[in-house]
């Protein structure tokens, strides 16, 4: 036993710990030591959730959309009332510096503000005497209970990219987060209790592999929505599509960033730094790639050693801090070994972050800013998602070869090309195999009332999340044909019916 809180379950409106017993440490990763412990639920647990979800859904999906886009109103305005408070969270259990966190927080909101228009986004199309005295029209109408299973590396931002959009639409939802980084789950129902949600609308259920699978094969789980891994994308597509299930799952990514000999240089530098560095490289778009084409590699190298080198790391809380910790002991020897593995591979290491030590906080799980320059693809720092502070620079002849090694990875999420000329950019944009670009723009993360998704083994399943996508994601489209018997029946017809 311990004297740390309890992160629990949140179903039906109430707090709830787990029966199974089991749980788990929840680390600040600045102090290197546990802050929280979380539950880790069983089957028994996701079946009272889902049982609550499925109990609250008859009468959510009545009401009207409007009166659920109130409830979401007055939940976005919570939110920006309890910012900071969901941002010391993150800082706490993620280690992202408090600004990141803030802004994380922020770009969630966007989406409630985006759900808040679910009486517009749901309206159908309605055409008028298809056939004498017949119209037709279409509607959308949610599913059921629908579940989330979301990463480490956005706890607030991820889960909100799904269930706002997921309860304007009509349904009921339970959400399992990520078991490093459990609070704000918990916030959320909170704020959405006390915005008026109804009971068993939104619930929460924390643990690791037992309570996904459950419910990935509850048979009244309609839907799935994960943000993850690759491997666990695929997993977690496979089977529960299988199941019979609706399924979007968006895994990892090897994000390039191609550098043009003619691209403002000062501002490739400022936006790669940021990209690679910021949230110490735990984004799924952060660029660990960069694709220096013709002599801009020279230039590049040599302005990146000393911003890399210059990176302020420390305690997310401090003010002065750019890059905050990796979120545990396990993280910082895996990118620690991967470093490793670079240099004994061949590549050029230019700035060495293992070993990084912070004053005050030497347990912390800090790794410094590391850059490597002649990376070639062959290497594993180049193949695997090292999803750290490491930055890998490739030199390239010109834009055709950048544009056949980017297409050849088997990532696809984020893509950024810099350079002046708008007819290259243009091209690059057609020809990338990549679902989301920045022209100029190092993080293309699409704006609330887009949607957001990645190609290749960055995504499984069809739409993307949030946006118009996630709306349909989280609706079945209905199509509907309609007489009233006002006029004289012509008799029964036996052939397929057609315009008169
Ligand atoms: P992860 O795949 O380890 O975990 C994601 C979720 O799956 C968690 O809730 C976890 O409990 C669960 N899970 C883990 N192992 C499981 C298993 N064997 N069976 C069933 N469930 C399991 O990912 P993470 O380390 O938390 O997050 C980092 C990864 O997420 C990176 O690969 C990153 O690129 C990716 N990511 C992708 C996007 C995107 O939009 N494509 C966004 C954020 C993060």
């Amino acid at each position: 036993m311990t004297d740390l809180d309890t992160i629990t379950h949140f179903i039906n409106g109430a707090k709830v710990d787990t029966a199974s017993g089991r749980h788990a440490d929840v680390f600040n990763p600045a102090v290197g030591a546990p802050c929280a412990r979380v539950a880790l639920g069983t089957k028994e647990d996701v079946d009272s959730a889902v049982a609550a979800a499925s109990a609250a859904f008859p009468s959510w999906a009545a009401t009207p959309p409007l009166s659920r886009a109130r409830v979401l109103f007055k939940y976005l305005q919570l939110c920006q009332e309890h910012t900071d408070e969901f941002a010391a969270m993150l800082t706490r259990e993620h280690g992202k510096t408090f600004a990141d966190a803030k802004g994380e927080v922020a770009r969630g909101i966007e989406i409630v503000e985006f759900a808040v228009g679910i009486p517009q986004l749901l309206k159908g199309e309605f055409t008028d005497q298809i056939a004498r005295g017949i119209d037709a029209w279409s509607m959308r109408q949610p599913l059921g209970v629908v579940a989330g299973i979301t990463p480490f590396n956005f706890p607030v931002m991820v889960p909100m990219w799904m269930f706002p959009v997921a309860i304007a639409c009509g349904n009921t939802f339970i959400l399992k987060p990520s078991e490093r980084d459990p609070s704000a789950s918990l916030l959320h129902a909170k704020l959405l209790k006390d915005a008026g949600l109804p009971d068993g609308v939104f619930n929460v259920i924390q643990g690791d592999k037992v309570t996904v699978d459950a419910l990935l094969d509850h048979p009244e789980v309609q839907a799935i929505s994960f943000v993850g891994s690759t491997p666990i994308a695929e997993y977690i597509y496979s089977r529960g599509s299988a199941a019979g299930k609706r399924v979007q799952a968006l895994g990892g990514a090897k994000n390039h960033m191609v550098v043009m000999p003619d691209a403002d240089m000062d501002m490739a530098v400022d936006a790669l730094v940021g990209a690679a560095y910021g949230s110490a490289g735990e984004r799924c778009m952060a660029i660990s790639v960069v694709v220096a084409v013709g002599d801009a590699g020279d230039k590049l190298a040599s302005a990146m050693a000393a911003r890399t080198a210059a990176l302020k790391i420390g305690d997310g809380m401090a003010h002065d801090s750019e890059m905050g910790p990796v979120v545990t002991a396990a993280a910082k020897m895996r990118i620690e070994k991967l470093i490793g593995e670079g240099v004994e591979q061949g590549a050029t290491l230019l700035v060495d972050g293992r070993g990084c030590q912070v004053a005050g906080r030497e347990n912390g799980f800090f790794v410094g800013g590391t850059l490597f320059d002649h990376v070639t693809p062959d290497m594993t720092i180049y193949k695997e998602e090292i999803f750290g502070p490491v930055l890998c620079i490739l030199r390239s002849p010109d834009i055709a070869s950048a544009v056949n090694l980017i297409n050849a990875n088997e990532y696809g999420n984020g893509v950024a090309i810099f350079t002046r000329d708008g007819g290259t950019a243009r091209e690059f944009v057609r020809q990338i195999q990549v679902g989301m670009v920045g022209v100029n723009v190092p993080l293309p993360v699409p704006m609330a009332f887009n949607s957001f998704g990645g190609w290749k083994r960055s995504m499984f399943g069809d739409h993307h999340a949030y946006g118009p996508e996630g709306v349909r994601f989280y609706t079945r489209h209905k199509a509907v044909m309609q007489r009233w018997p006002n006029t004289a029946s012509a008799g029964a017809e036996f052939s397929f019916p057609q315009m008169k």
